[in-house]
């Protein structure tokens, strides 16, 4: 494996077992951007796999999961986790393989020559392969008590939380594919679900519209938008207007999803990483992107599942591809 450059041992101790990572080395065979499922999941791999490996875990270690409560379809969890206990976990798993994790911020690259260099505001980094794992932020409504009531009553993914809200009045806000959806798959658990939509005419395909019109457990509010979320220890309100009429209406629900769309988060690589119209990376070949020795895997390119399991699944395949890249490479040397 690639020599880094010498520097002092950092020892964290997990289960009683030392592990010693170099936080000087600024050269690496592998390095991961990003710290959700998919980029612990890549340096688990890379790093057992004898990969000299970094991950630069970015403002927010442990990505979306660290923003939600119980996890109860991640499995091998009989009990369900707590989603920031899951990413803790891998974390300190990721660790135990031999990666070193540096909690800074990614603010340029360079993949137009090798070795890539990613850079933080402090340090400079060499990679052979680079793995980006930046995930996606679901876009967020910016209303009063938002925020506030995240994680109790506001949720932004209904596969993960819907079944927290059994019986109880549900909000769904949007339009488009994930909307409608989400509507149809929290039929199951709510009394009702409210469809708020800011037009009076669905984004959706046709079938998945049908299929949500003639379900009587959904409302649509049309023409509408949701102006402010209220509540006491958990969310119970949530106010409406009409667009059409000015009209206010509070509406009691126990809970609101917002589906209004995902970022995903490629602007550093805008330049040199070929993206779709949504600004998600496209993948040329398995996890490989345009650039030989770059990959992706995760929410960054996953428009559709967007699971803890499916990043953490495409986190293993961008680390055997990284791989085979890297023996082919040192073959030809
Ligand atoms: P999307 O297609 O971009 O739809 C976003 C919806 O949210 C639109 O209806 C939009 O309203 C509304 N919206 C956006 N910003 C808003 C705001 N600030 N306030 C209120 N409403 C707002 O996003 P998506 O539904 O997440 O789908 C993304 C992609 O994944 C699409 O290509 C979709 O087809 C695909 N997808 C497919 C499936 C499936 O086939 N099973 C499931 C989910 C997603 P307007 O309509 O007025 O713009």
């Amino acid at each position: 494996m690639m020599a880094g450059d010498a520097g002092t041992a950092v020892l964290e101790t997990h289960n009683d077992e030392p592990i010693i990572s170099d936080k000087n080395k600024t050269k690496y065979d592998v390095i991961i951007i990003g710290a959700g499922p998919s980029g612990y999941t890549a340096g688990i791999y890379c790093s057992r796999a004898g990969y000299d490996t970094l991950i630069l875990s970015g403002l927010l270690p442990g990505g979306q999961l660290v923003n939600t409560t119980e996890v109860e379809n991640y499995p091998g969890f009989e009990n369900g986790i707590m989603g920031p206990d899951l990413m803790i976990d891998m974390r300190k798993q990721s660790q135990r393989m031999g990666t070193t994790i540096i909690d800074d911020v990614v603010v340029d690259v360079n993949f137009r020559r090798k070795p890539f260099k990613v850079l933080t505001s402090s340090e400079e980094y060499e990679g052979r392969a680079v793995i980006i794992a930046t995930g996606a932020n679901p876009r967020k409504l910016g209303i009063k008590g938002e925020e506030t009531f995240a994680g109790k009553g506001v949720s932004y993914c209904a596969t993960c939380d819907g079944p927290f809200f059994r019986n109880l009045e549900i909000i769904v806000a949007g339009g488009g594919d994930s909307a409608i959806e989400e509507a149809t798959f929290l039929t199951k658990f709510a009394t009702n679900v409210h469809l708020v939509h800011r037009r009076d005419e669905l984004r959706a395909s046709k079938i998945m519209q049908e299929r949500a019109l003639n379900n009587e457990k959904i409302k649509f509010h049309w023409d509408s938008a949701i102006m402010e979320v209220k509540g006491d220890q958990k969310m119970q309100q949530a106010v409406l207007k009409n667009l059409k009429t000015n009209e206010e209406t509070t509406l009691d629900a126990g809970g609101l999803f917002i589906a209004i769309g995902h970022d995903p988060n490629t602007q550093l690589f805008r330049d040199q990483i070929d993206l779709d119209d949504k600004g998600y990376i496209v993948l040329k070949n398995k996890t490989h992107t345009n650039i030989e020795g770059i990959f992706a895997a995760g929410d960054v390119h996953d428009r559709s599942y967007r699971q803890a399991i499916t990043a953490a699944a495409f986190g293993c395949m961008a680390a055997i591809d990284v791989d085979k890249y890297l023996t082919e490479s040192a073959d030809k040397q």
